[in-house]
């Protein structure tokens, strides 16, 4: 979601006739788009604003901006910690970013806009999309799920869906660019519309629609909520050719009094059910995951659940974290909880390990059958060019060809893999 919402930025910077350059010491304007989903992420934002307050030093005239979910709910320290700052504007007032920029030019005074009233525009925006085969078209902001570890539903605030016409509109437009995969983004997509409560306005609706675009391409969608993935939208993916047959679905933990303590809606059971359901609902469907190691409280018997799931429902990936306080959250309260860093990374080391047995198991099982790929990149290395290109399932393969170019799509047989990739050949 932040780099869409960086394309978008960038988008709008570019109309106003800025350019590009990879040379932050020769920027005019620097704006760093921050995420606060760990403590990292935050402390890493905090350094690159240091690094950049040093060449406001040598260059007074350049202008510094911080952006996103860190500016949304710490623009005051942001005022205080850092006073070369000169644009603090928060996730919900990026579509005003021209019109700070403007003011910028104006003023020697810092510029501080934060608001908590979401605001998406209806009309056409610039993007300048960062990918050349994949376009990220952002369908609903925000959460109203508060698990107990998340600061979502701080920074990005309650769900709001944007209208499936403006939708469709975005998504002709991207492929009329050469576009040839669109990736629906939501923090909980299959909530997508309940906020306008007409019965109508659905995931599963929105992706009949886009599948009656003509044209070759693919569409999926992320991040879903596991007891938000209604029949009617497993039926949507397997009726509609376009859409990848492939879930996101973060579990988070493997055992329900964790799940609980977590505020997650459902049970290891129930999430065991709705795979099983996905599993059986087609003939061949990639589900990956998302889970925390160490979150407050959990003992070694629970975190044991975690690794069982993972092998148990045959997850294809998880993306793994170690449980990080966030603020304004319930679980950061849970002070007398807190695990030691050695637990917790101890936890993840193990979590990892076990992620990489779950995805090896899942990249052999690609062995020897054909894939439809596309393809993204090409490296050319001592003479030889190597494809990179993903399957339907979110796979990266890499292709050995002198023949094929980015966007095509190519029928790929696997002849082996490794934790990162598979290897196949263009058949
Ligand atoms: S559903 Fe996802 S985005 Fe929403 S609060 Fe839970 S973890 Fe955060």
């Amino acid at each position: 979601m932040n780099k869409s919402d960086t394309e978008r930025m960038s988008g709008m910077l570019m109309s106003l006739g800025m350019e590009e350059t990879d040379n932050e010491k020769e920027a005019d304007l620097l704006i760093i788009n921050t995420c606060s989903i760990r403590q990292l992420a935050e402390d890493k934002a905090f350094s690159k604003l240091g690094v950049w307050g040093k060449l406001k030093k040598a260059r007074p005239e350049i202008k510094i901006g911080i952006c996103g979910c860190v500016a949304q709910v710490k623009a005051k320290e942001i005022k205080k910690r850092a006073p070369y700052v000169d644009l603090i504007f928060g996730t919900h007032n990026i579509y005003e970013l021209p019109k700070l920029v403007e003011e910028l030019k104006n003023t020697d005074e810092r510029i501080i806009s934060v608001t908590n009233n979401p605001y998406v525009p209806e009309s056409d925006y610039p993007i300048n999309r960062a990918k050349s085969v994949n376009a990220w078209i952002p369908i609903m902001e925000g959460c109203n799920n508060f698990c107990t570890y998340c600061v979502v539903p701080f920074t990005r605030g309650r769900e709001r869906s944007r209208r499936i016409e403006d939708i469709v509109k975005e998504a002709k437009k991207s492929l009329e660019q050469g576009y040839k995969e669109i990736t629906l983004l939501g923090q909980n997509v299959d909530s997508y519309g309940k906020d306008f409560n007409d019965g109508q306005t659905t995931l599963a609706n929105l992706l009949r629609e886009l599948n009656k675009i003509e044209g070759k391409f693919r569409l999926r969608f992320v991040t879903s909520y596991p007891t938000d993935i209604t029949d009617d939208l497993i039926n949507a993916v397997k009726e509609c050719d376009k859409v990848a047959k492939y879930f996101h679905i973060p579990m988070q933990s493997g055992n329900t009094e964790v799940l609980k303590a977590m505020n997650r809606r459902y049970t290891r059971e129930q999430y065991g059910e709705i795979i099983k359901k996905l599993r059986k609902s087609y003939k061949e469907v990639s589900i990956t995951s998302d889970f925390i190691a160490g979150f407050p409280g959990e003992t070694e018997e629970q975190f044991n659940d975690t690794l069982s799931a993972i092998e148990k429902f045959e997850l294809d990936y998880s993306n793994t974290a170690a449980y990080s306080p966030r603020p304004n959250t319930k679980a950061a309260k849970m002070t007398d909880l807190f695990l030691s860093e050695k637990v917790k990374s101890d936890r993840l080391f193990r979590l990892n390990e076990c992620n990489k047995k779950a995805v090896m198991h899942s990249n052999q099982k690609c062995h020897n059958k054909i894939y439809e790929v596309l393809v993204e990149d090409i490296k050319t290395e001592d003479g030889e060019r190597t494809l990179t290109a993903r399957t339907e399932g979110n796979k990266i393969v890499h292709i050995k060809s002198d023949k094929n170019n980015i966007g095509d799509f190519l029928n790929v047989k696997i002849t082996g893999s490794n934790v990162w990739c598979l290897f196949g050949e263009v058949v």
